[in-house]
C-alpha cells in the first residue's frame, strides 16, 4: 500500500510557531488513504497517532503539489516517466484567461408515466433529448427501450460533448439510466474511455439544516467529462458555468466537485492550498454534513455586529449606505485568522482588537485566511470594474457571473471562521472580526451624525440615515469621509421615495431589526424579512403581498401612498 516514506519538518497545528518533523507516508493508491488512516488509528491508543492530510481528495492534493488548477493553459512535459507542469501561460490571477470552446449539451431524459404518476426505475424509457446548449440544436431519440440506449451512446460518441448537463442526473437521470441498461442488458457508455455507467458507490446523504432536511444525491461521474447536475449545483444557479469555471480556478477544486460543492467547501479548498503552501498540516477530523446556506441565513445566523434598532415607521428622504464585503476585509486588512488571534508569538503586539482588551493580533504573519482572502477581494473588485466599464454586452455578462460567484465565497468566509466543521476555524477570530465591525459602524454613525443626517437603522454593514433637503454631493462627500477616517469602502446602494420598518409581530410597540420594505428613486421595491421574501410564507399570500407592493411602489412619497 505504501510507495515511499520521508521525514519532512511541518507546523503540526496552523497555532504552531515551530515546525516538527513528521512523518509522511506516500501511497501507491490514494484512494486507500481513509482506509490506511482507520488502520493506523486503531493501532495506538485514542490519540496516540495524529493524522493529517487524509480527507483531503487526491485531485485537490495534486493541483496544491503541482500549484497548478483547473483549466489552467499550460505546457507538459512527457519526455520523463512524470508529468512535468510549465504553467508560465496561466496564472489563476489572471482576468483575462482564454477557455477552450467547450461543447456542452443538456441531457434529458422520459420515461413512460401516466399524466400525474411519480416517475419509477420500473417504468421504461419514453424517449431521451439531447440538445446543444449554444445553438440549442436538439435531437429527440425515440423507438423501443433497447434502441434508444444504444442510440444514446451512439450519439454522445458522436457528439463528444465536455460537459452534459442535467436536471437531476444525480437523484434520478443516471441512476436511472443505468438501471434500464441492466434490464435490456446494455453496455451504457457516456464517458470517454469506454467504461460502462456505474452505480455510484456512496449513497447519498440526508442532513438538516435550519429547519428543513435536505437530501444530497451522491454524484453521478463520468470519465473524461463533467456531469453537472444543475438541481444539485448552488453555483451554477448563483453564476452559472462563467462563475463555475473561475471558482474551480481559484479554489482549485476539480469542476464536477466545484459544482456540487458548498460555497464552504471551495472556501476550504483555498485554504488547504495556501496552508500546504506555507507546510502546515490540514487536521483529519469527521467531516460533518455541510449545511448550503442563504445570503441571509448567514447574517442572521452569524449576527455579532452592532445593531441599531430601527426607528419604526414610514420615513422620506432616506438613504441606505452599505459596506463592501466589510466581514472579509476586516480579516484582510487587520489580518484575522485562527493562528493570528491571540497567537503564541507575540503576546506584547501593538495590534489589538477593540473593546476586548486581552485579545491581540499577530505582528510576525500573515494569517492564512487573509492570505486566502486577498485573491477573493482583489479579483472581485476588478471584475466589478470591469463589468461597469465595458460595453460589451457578452463580457458584462462574464464578468458579473464571476464576480457573483467569488461574492458568495466572500460571504461565507466569516460564517467558516468560527463554524467548528471548519478545519481552521476558532470563535476568537469570529468574535474578534464582529469587535472590529462595531467599531467601524459606530464611527460611521457617528460621522453621519456630525453632517446632519438621522440614524434610522444600522446592522452589520449597512446604515440608513435621513437628512431633509439634501443637495446632490452630500451623499458623495459623506462616502468620501466615511472611506478615509475608517479605511473601508462603503457604497451608496440608493435614496428611498419612501421606507417602512416594520414592528415585531408578537409585540407591535417593538421593532425588529432589518425589516424593511421600501421603494428607491429609480421604482425598483426593495425589501427584508416581510412576509413575501420569507420562504415559509405560502405562495398565494407572498404573490398578494408583492402585488400590493408593485402598486405601493408608483407612489412617490408617502402622501401620495395614502392617496
Ligand atoms: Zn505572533
Amino acid at each position: 500500500m505504501i510507495k515511499e516514506y520521508h521525514f519532512p519538518s511541518r507546523y503540526e497545528l496552523i497555532t504552531d510557531t515551530n515546525r516538527s518533523q513528521v512523518l509522511e507516508l506516500e501511497l501507491k493508491d490514494s484512494t486507500y488513504s481513509l482506509k490506511l488512516a482507520k488502520k493506523i488509528e486503531r493501532m495506538g491508543r485514542f490519540g496516540q497517532f495524529r493524522l493529517y492530510n487524509i480527507d483531503i481528495l487526491s485531485e485537490q492534493s495534486y493541483f496544491y503539489e503541482h500549484d497548478i488548477f483547473p483549466l489552467m493553459e499550460c505546457k507538459v512535459d512527457v519526455s520523463n516517466s512524470k508529468l512535468n507542469w510549465m504553467g508560465n501561460e496561466d496564472n489563476v490571477w489572471s482576468t483575462e484567461y482564454e477557455l477552450p470552446l467547450f461543447n456542452n449539451i443538456n441531457l434529458k431524459v422520459y420515461p413512460k408515466v401516466k399524466e400525474g404518476k411519480i416517475p419509477r426505475f420500473t417504468d421504461s424509457i419514453a424517449s431521451v433529448t439531447i440538445q446543444n446548449c449554444d445553438t440549442k440544436d436538439t435531437i429527440n431519440i425515440q423507438g423501443s427501450e433497447i434502441d434508444i440506449l444504444y442510440q444514446l451512446v451512439k450519439q454522445i460518441e458522436k457528439i463528444n460533448p465536455d460537459f452534459i448537463l442535467t436536471e437531476d442526473g444525480d437523484s434520478f437521470t443516471f441512476p436511472y439510466l443505468k438501471y434500464r441498461s441492466e434490464i435490456n442488458q446494455v453496455d451504457l457508455i457516456l464517458d470517454r474511455e469506454g467504461i460502462p455507467l456505474r452505480r455510484s458507490e456512496k449513497d447519498g446523504i440526508s442532513y438538516f439544516s435550519y429547519g428543513k432536511i435536505y437530501f444530497k444525491p451522491s454524484a453521478a461521474k463520468l470519465f473524461g467529462r463533467i456531469h453537472i447536475d444543475t438541481y444539485n449545483s448552488f453555483v451554477l444557479n448563483e453564476s452559472g458555468l462563467q462563475g463555475l469555471y473561475e471558482l474551480a480556478r481559484i479554489c482549485r477544486l476539480p469542476l464536477h466537485t466545484a459544482s456540487r460543492a458548498s460555497i464552504g467547501k471551495c472556501m476550504s479548498s483555498l485554504q488547504f492550498y495556501n496552508a500546504m503552501r506555507n507546510d502546515i498540516l490540514i487536521p483529519w477530523k469527521p467531516t460533518l454534513a455541510e449545511h448550503p446556506k442563504s445570503l441571509g441565513d448567514l447574517l442572521t445566523a452569524d449576527r455579532g455586529g452592532l445593531i441599531f434598532e430601527p426607528t419604526m415607521g414610514v420615513h422620506e428622504n432616506v438613504a441606505e449606505l452599505d459596506f463592501v464585503s466589510l466581514y472579509p476585509t476586516i480579516m484582510f486588512k487587520k489580518n484575522i485568522s485562527a493562528e493570528t488571534v491571540i497567537c503564541n508569538c507575540c503576546s506584547h503586539s501593538k495590534l489589538r482588537v477593540p473593546e476586548l482588551l486581552n485579545y491581540h493580533i499577530c505582528e510576525k504573519r500573515r494569517g492564512i485566511v487573509p492570505i486566502s482572502l486577498e485573491i477573493l477581494l482583489k479579483k472581485r473588485a476588478i471584475y466589478k470594474n470591469k463589468k461597469n466599464s465595458t460595453a460589451n454586452p457578452e463580457l458584462k455578462k462574464i464578468y458579473d457571473a464571476r464576480q457573483t460567484a467569488l461574492k458568495w465565497v466572500l460571504v461565507t468566509s466569516f460564517g467558516y471562521l468560527g463554524f467548528n466543521n471548519a478545519k481552521f476555524g476558532r470563535i476568537d477570530a469570529h468574535i474578534a472580526v464582529c469587535a472590529f465591525d462595531r467599531q467601524i459602524l459606530l464611527q460611521t454613525i457617528r460621522i453621519a451624525e456630525s453632517h446632519g443626517f438621522k440614524i434610522l437603522h444600522a446592522i452589520v454593514d449597512s446604515i440608513w440615515i435621513q437628512k431633509k433637503d439634501t443637495i446632490n454631493n452630500d451623499y458623495e462627500s459623506l462616502k468620501t469621509e466615511i472611506e478615509n477616517k475608517t479605511g473601508f469602502p462603503i457604497s451608496l446602494e440608493g435614496t428611498y421615495k419612501w421606507i417602512v420598518f416594520v414592528p415585531s409581530k408578537n409585540n407591535t410597540i417593538l421593532p425588529v431589526s432589518n425589516r424593511y420594505f421600501g421603494v428607491f428613486e429609480d421604482g425598483t421595491v426593495k425589501m427584508r424579512g416581510i412576509e413575501a421574501r420569507r420562504h415559509d410564507t405560502a405562495e398565494f399570500f407572498s404573490n398578494v403581498q408583492q402585488g400590493i407592493l408593485n402598486i405601493m411602489s408608483e407612489a412617490n412619497s408617502i402622501k401620495e401612498v395614502r392617496d
